[in-house]
């Protein structure tokens, strides 16, 4: 039998604010309820912006907050060879193709040749032009042999193909709109998403759900800013034939200004409280709902 298996997954290119103390508390319990494991992900595969300082920060926040994970904590940074082997896999399918245009280029596409009513993905920004999705390959692979610098990207049309179907995934938590239960995804609302960037050979969205399988992850437990990116994760989950996790996706701490807490606006470090006299005893009861 499989045990629950939880997991917080913070990037470190910050300091940990209140929102990550609510979403690393919540995971702890939610796991200790169930009876099962809780795991702990470096998401650093932002080598610019991540930093080995946030880390140690990070990790002493935890260990500060009473939350204790296993032992080893999986380094994305560390596991590059994975995620080129699931993007390998996509690509030889024929699921992914590669982005050569600058985002200058596509800047001008949009405004100078993009129909009107040009579709944006959940987080407002404008589908990718579809010029290289249709590139011949062996102009691809020429230009690949020049040097020119290119991205892949998920043919999403392709891939829905191959799946016939759309995936669903089972909410505990709820979506933006309330929606919880079972949940029909809808990646076609992304459009051909990076799953491999131009600087870093993986993407987020391919690194999470190629770990989440690693780790034996049964229940995501994350911010409902993720919720929409679950129609992605669900998508690669089923290209690659990875298990599928049931996912709770909780309320977001908004700040005083209406807005989500950030790490890059310095939103409420938990540093700072601990440093001003708060105990872990005092952020877990102001986190309480
Ligand atoms: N690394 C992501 C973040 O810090 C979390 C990803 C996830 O939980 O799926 O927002």
């Amino acid at each position: 039998m499989t045990l629950p298996s939880f997991r917080f997954a913070p990037s470190p290119n910050g300091a940990l604010h209140l929102g990550h103390a609510f979403s690393a508390l919540l995971n702890a319990r939610m796991a200790a309820e169930a009876g099962g494991r809780f795991l702990l992900r470096i998401e650093d595969i932002d080598t610019e912006r991540c930093t080995r300082a946030f880390e140690r920060g990070i990790l002493e926040d935890l260990a500060w907050l009473g939350i204790r994970w296993e032992q080893p904590v999986r380094r994305q940074s560390e596991h590059f060879d994975a995620y080129a082997e699931a993007l390998e896999r996509l690509v030889a399918e024929g699921l992914a193709y590669p982005a050569f245009m600058s985002r200058g280029e596509v800047r001008a596409w949009l405004t100078e040749d993009a129909p009107a009513e040009w579709p944006r993905d959940p987080d407002g920004v404008p589908f990718y032009p579809p010029r290289d999705r249709g590139l011949p390959p062996r102009e691809r692979a020429a230009r690949i042999a020049g040097g020119e610098a290119y991205s892949w990207r998920l043919d999403m049309a392709a891939s829905l193909e191959r799946l016939r179907r759309r995936p669903t995934w089972t909410e505990t938590g709820m979506g933006p709109t309330g929606d919880s239960g079972v949940i029909v995804a809808d990646p076609a609302a992304w459009g051909d998403v990076v799953i491999a960037r131009k600087d870093v050979p993986a993407s987020y969205n391919l690194c999470v759900v190629v770990d989440d399988a690693i780790q034996g992850i049964t229940n995501v437990v994350r911010g409902r800013d993720l919720f929409h990116a679950t129609s992605v994760h669900r998508v690669l989950q089923d290209l690659l034939g990875l298990p599928a996790p049931s996912y709770h996706h909780h309320d977001l701490l908004l700040g005083e200004d209406g807005r989500k807490l950030s790490k890059s606006r310095g939103d409420t470090a938990l540093r700072a409280l601990r440093d001003i006299g708060a105990t872990p005893g005092d952020i877990a009861r102001l986190l309480e709902r």
